[in-house]
């Protein structure tokens, strides 16, 4: 918008190349025939659209979920995954829901998750997040999108909600804000700027416990906040934009998947409107963690029911294909290493 302030371009050319570069996913400047021919010129030698490459790609449910490792330069990649989703009503299209990664690695450590693992390395920028999106909306039709990939969205506020407003604005990709949804580890300022920004979009927190104890055993960097907070944080961000808030909840066997875990968890949330989504336990490289069996997710899910929680179990996606956060990463610098030697 600045830029073709100052070149004394109209206020209207800024939002022709950005839907020519969000909405119809175009890299080329002279492909972008509304413009007149000197500004497409002027545009193509000052500016360069760059695509990431694939460094690595898998797919499972017969192509329906596809997930790649793209190189951002620099040794920094990401991974970003796209799942397409039956329609939910007869007659309603299909969905394909693409998540996105917000950083290299994270600083969160969650002992489950394989991201958690690898350490921090850095932010990424509102278009290394909108450029994962573009991945894959320029040969398909992308409906959702999730910040459930690599990293912690709300330590990096400011690129997440530059995406988002990217995302939703009709000058950008132009989607549906409730098909957008930031799921966070639990960090309170974050939640509360993202109320602020009253951009009704989703919002998940990742819960995974029924008390603080064992929450900050398996989130340890979490000590700060308890699940008070959150619940808290969670009836702010519902009065500020009328959204359902998710609580995520990873299921790992003897560790926070018993009945009675299920009825405490359910008294700890009781009274807002709030929901459950239940994620069995993906199995990474990493420590004796397992997944419960299919009876027990059952038998917890049904727990909270009772006591009057809604609560729905993750649809599995990809699971042959380590789609669980930062396993193709890890996966993919572990075959770069084992070929050097
Ligand atoms: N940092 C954000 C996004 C992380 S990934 C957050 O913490 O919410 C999205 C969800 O997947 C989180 O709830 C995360 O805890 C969960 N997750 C990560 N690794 C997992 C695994 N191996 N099995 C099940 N859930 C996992």
């Amino acid at each position: 918008m600045q830029l073709f302030a100052a070149w004394g371009e109209p206020r209207y050319r800024a939002q022709q190349v950005s839907r020519w570069l969000l909405q119809r996913g175009v890299t080329d400047f002279e492909a972008m025939t509304d413009l007149p021919a000197a500004l497409r010129a002027r545009l193509a030698a000052a500016y360069r659209v760059d695509t990431p490459s694939v460094l690595a790609s898998t797919a499972a449910d017969d192509g329906e979920t596809t997930k790649v490792l793209l190189d951002l330069g620099g040794d920094a990649s990401v991974e970003t995954v796209r799942m397409r989703y039956d329609p939910d009503e007869p007659g309603e299209r299909e969905r394909a829901t693409v998540c996105v990664s917000t950083q290299v690695g994270c600083a969160m450590r969650c002992v489950f998750c394989a991201t958690g693992q690898q350490g921090f390395t850095r932010n990424l920028t509102p278009s290394e997040i909108l450029a994962q999106v573009l991945h894959f909306a320029r040969t398909e039709r992308v409906t959702n999108v999730v910040f459930m990939g690599m990293g912690e969205p709300l330590a990096n506020t400011h690129a997440t909600l530059t995406a988002v407003r990217w995302l939703v604005s009709p000058d950008g990709m132009d989607l549906r804000a409730r098909g957008v949804t930031v799921s966070t580890v639990g960090l309170r300022a974050g939640i509360r700027r993202l109320a602020e920004a009253r951009l009704q979009i989703g919002l998940t927190i990742s819960l995974h416990a029924p008390d603080d104890e064992l929450r900050h055993h398996l989130i340890p960097t979490s000590a700060g906040t308890s699940i008070d907070d959150l619940v808290e944080a969670a009836r702010e961000y519902i009065a500020a934009t009328g959204r359902r808030v998710t609580f995520a909840y990873a299921l790992l066997q003897g560790v926070n998947d018993s009945p009675e875990q299920a009825r405490l968890l359910a008294t700890r949330i009781r009274g807002i409107q709030a929901h459950v989504n239940l994620i069995p336990y993906n199995p990474t490289a990493g420590p004796g963690l397992r997944r419960p069996s299919r009876e027990r997710v059952r038998a917890f899910q049904r727990a909270l029911q009772e006591a009057g929680i809604n609560a729905t179990v993750r649809v599995e996606r990809g699971v042959e294909i380590a789609a669980a956060c930062g396993q193709l990463r890890t996966d993919y610098t572990e075959r770069q290493r084992l070929a050097l030697v």
